[in-house]
């Protein structure tokens, strides 16, 4: 069967993100007249990688990078390995990706890339000639200077590494600052793995603060145990919260009392998912939605929240690790209910914080210690969700609005400054 199709029909994320970008449009003033340049990607790439299998057959796969704004830098943002990879699920993440990094006030635009393939169905070799089939042909986009991927689902490490040594091939000299979240002995940063979930914990600890929510003895539920869920579940654990359901690929379980989350993160590191974990009870995958809990980490994929999941979720606080996992409609939802929701553009921007860390590490060829890493990125976002919760209370709008506020403030304005070429 053939896996070429340019639009999967379950993907509707590309919609979801304008749904966002007209929310936002009437709070801009002047800067509307520049709106349209968020509305379409600047440049999109659509690759075919073959790759000779271990078997001697030769298999295809379908590779993207796509920038969708560079106003304010180059692009940045993660290659994603996954079935369900397609142009419009791509094209929304690039997006997030110039909404992230300008509410963070990183000097960078928005960019993403993916394959449409289960990783866990190749061998490691296998694995590697895709990776660096796919370099080799989306090269002429990315750069240091132009475009920075780093992992996201389904990509890590070691796949970096293989993207940077390809990419300095290409160059004939090292260039460690063409991609982000590398082994640190590669050039990689003290901190990236764990970067995103603690931008979770740091961000969800200072919105509990604000709504009065007291994080000890709290009951939190994680869809997604993988980079970001697990590490966000670890944080929250540590600071006396329940972990008292997870779901991942492979289903769900509960503990009323709260999850061992160290136990936990081992057994999902030798059996590849939460299944089969003692001490937890089995539950169907709808009901980790109906569970009894106080603040929900969507950290696996989009398109999770649903108009009828949101109008029955129990939390008082959602805090988006995942990119996009919650559609627009089920926002208004939750608004309407009282649930206080940071968004995946600030909630989960940790990972591209420490990102740009590494990228800075990089040019100077000087690195830092892991406490000025955590310190660095705790600060930025303390001060990015502040910013945003002010917006909010001003405009009386949702955290989200407000996110998206102030990130099209920054990138329409450079925009406007920058002029239209040729003018
Ligand atoms: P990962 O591959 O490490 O983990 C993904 C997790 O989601 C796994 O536990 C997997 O089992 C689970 N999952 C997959 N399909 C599922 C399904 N249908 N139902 C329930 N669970 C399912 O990925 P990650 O890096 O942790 O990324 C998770 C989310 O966070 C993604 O939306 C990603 O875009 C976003 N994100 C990641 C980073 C990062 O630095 N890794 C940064 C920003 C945003």
């Amino acid at each position: 069967m053939s896996n070429l199709s340019y639009a999967n029909e379950h993907s509707d994320a590309w919609q979801t993100y304008l749904a966002q970008i007209d929310r936002v449009a009437p709070h801009l003033g002047d800067l509307k007249q520049y709106i349209e340049t968020l509305k379409r990607p600047k440049r999109a790439l659509i690759v075919d990688v073959p790759i000779v299998m271990d078997d001697g057959s030769i298999r295809h796969f379908e590779g993207y990078r796509v920038q969708h704004n560079l106003s304010r830098g180059p692009g940045k943002g993660g290659v994603r390995y996954h079935p369900n990879v397609d142009l419009n699920e791509v094209m929304a993440l690039s997006a997030w990706m110039t909404i992230k990094t300008a509410v963070l006030n990183l000097p960078f635009g928005g960019a993403k890339g993916g394959i449409r393939v289960d990783p866990r169905q190749l061998s490691p070799r296998e694995l590697e000639r895709l990776t660096r089939r796919f370099t080799t042909e989306i090269s002429s986009l990315i750069g240091p200077q132009t475009d920075i991927p780093a992992p996201d689902v389904g990509t890590n490490p070691n796949i970096m590494g293989w993207m940077m040594d390809t990419y300095s091939m290409i160059q004939g000299h090292t260039v460690t600052g063409v991609v982000t979240g590398k082994p640190v002995h590669l050039g990689g940063s003290l901190g990236r793995v764990r970067a995103t979930g603690r931008g979770v914990f740091v961000t969800g600890l200072q919105a509990a603060q604000k709504i009065g929510l007291e994080v000890a003895g709290s009951k939190v539920a994680v869809q997604g145990f993988g980079n970001v869920g697990s590490e966000a579940a670890y944080l929250f654990n540590e600071a006396n919260a329940k972990i008292v359901a997870v779901q991942d690929h492979t289903g769900t379980i509960f503990n009323a009392e709260g999850f061992d989350v160290k136990a936990l993160q081992k057994h999902v590191e030798e059996h590849q998912g939460v299944a089969g974990f003692a001490d937890a009870q089995v539950i169907d995958n709808e009901a980790f939605w109906d569970v009894d809990m106080d603040i929900l980490i969507p950290a696996a994929l989009e398109a999770q929240i649903t108009l009828e999941r949101a109008q029955n979720l129990k939390a008082k606080l959602v805090l988006e690790g995942a990119n996009g996992p919650t559609y627009p409609k089920a926002d208004d939802v939750l608004v309407e209910r009282g649930v206080t929701v940071v968004p995946d553009v600030i909630c989960n921007a940790g990972g591209v914080t420490v990102s740009y860390f590494e990228w800075v590490q990089d040019m100077a060829s000087y690195f830092w210690t892991e406490e000025e890493i955590n310190e660095r990125l705790d600060k930025l976002m303390i001060q990015a969700i502040n910013d945003v919760w002010n917006t909010a209370k001003d405009k009386e709008c949702s955290l989200r609005t407000a996110a998206y506020i102030l990130a099209c403030e920054r990138i329409l304005k450079a925009r406007k400054e920058r002029g239209i070429f040729p003018g």
